[in-house]
């Protein structure tokens, strides 16, 4: 079994990153597992290079260990182009020419999470259509999805299941800048990495029948997933990375690793009180069952 850690190098870790980070570590290390780390930093808008150090210097503050060589997505645009040929042969995949206001008036603000359900418009165009926007507009590129009800078990959310084409829609692949999208770099990479268990923030339990769904297309195998809930600011807002005081360089004033360690362990009910403690030393203390299944404010 291998798990992974997979941050993005966009600020600081935040309490929430190092929440994943640690039982996603201890999933896999406590199976006797590989564990890998790979740097998402595919939107050069938003990642920087010296995130991605700070990040590693964090993982090993905290006591956190990983195998083999970082990977950085930045450099990988030519295996996921190899995957996004593969897609467009099977017919898969169209340009997409909506400008920002146009995808939003051409979405139907449908799901709970606010993710709006793009209509589809652009796979209609005509090609003498396509070939007439494409003067003006660089276009992104976008993946269409079957009426196809897409379901696994996830190893703390039990069954979940999305239809892609109601729940889902069409999701943009490239976009029109030329950056992969998450979605494609990730499916990707968990398979090019070998890893066989993803543990994740349950932010991205809805991410998960598009990703198995690419899977298939691309003839890859599928992990085992494991969303964690997530770590709440006291106002019940998800933590982001403008929660400064969450972040881990003001964390660190506060606590040593082992004691930022041990709060982490014991919100995940491995210990029944916040004490001192070592990632190892929590190795016999992991086990699924313990984990809370519902949000937690920290
Ligand atoms: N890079 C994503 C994040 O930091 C995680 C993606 C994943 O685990 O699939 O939120």
């Amino acid at each position: 079994m291998t798990g992974r850690f997979a941050p993005s190098p966009s600020g600081r870790m935040h309490l929430g990153n190092l929440w994943s980070c640690l039982l996603a570590w201890l999933a896999a290390r406590s199976g006797g597992g590989g564990m890998v780390l790979r740097l998402e930093d595919l939107d050069p808008d938003r990642c920087r290079p010296e995130y991605c150090d700070q990040i590693m210097r964090d993982l090993e503050w905290l006591g956190l260990d990983w195998d083999g060589a970082p990977v950085y997505q930045s450099r990988r645009t030519e295996i996921y182009q190899q995957a996004f040929q593969r897609l467009k042969q099977q017919a898969l995949i169209y340009p997409c020419f909506c400008t920002r206001a146009e995808r939003l008036a051409a979405s139907a603000p449908h799901r709970a999470d606010g993710v709006s359900i793009y209509d589809g418009r652009c796979a209609r165009l005509t090609n003498a259509a396509q070939e007439e926007l494409s003067r003006t507009r660089r276009p992104a590129w976008r993946v269409r999805v079957p009426e196809m009800e897409i379901c696994f078990t996830d190893l703390l959310q039990g069954e979940f299941g999305e239809n892609l084409a109601r729940d889902c829609g069409d999701f943009i692949l490239r976009r029109s800048d030329g950056v992969f999208a998450y979605q494609l770099a990730v499916v990707v990479d968990d398979a090019c990495m070998g890893v066989s268990q993803v543990v994740r923030g349950r932010d991205l339990l809805s991410s998960t029948p598009r990703q198995i769904w690419l899977q298939d297309r691309l003839g890859l195998p599928h992990p085992e997933y494991g969303h964690l809930p997530l770590l709440l600011a006291p106002d019940g807002r998800r933590l982001a990375k403008r929660d400064r005081d969450r972040e881990l360089g003001c964390l660190q004033a506060q606590y040593t690793a082992q004691s930022l360690v041990g709060r982490l362990a014991w919100a995940a009910n491995l210990i029944d009180r916040p004490q001192d403690i070592t990632p190892q030393e929590l190795l016999p203390l992991f086990s699924w069952e313990k984990l809370p299944k519902g949000d937690m404010t920290i």
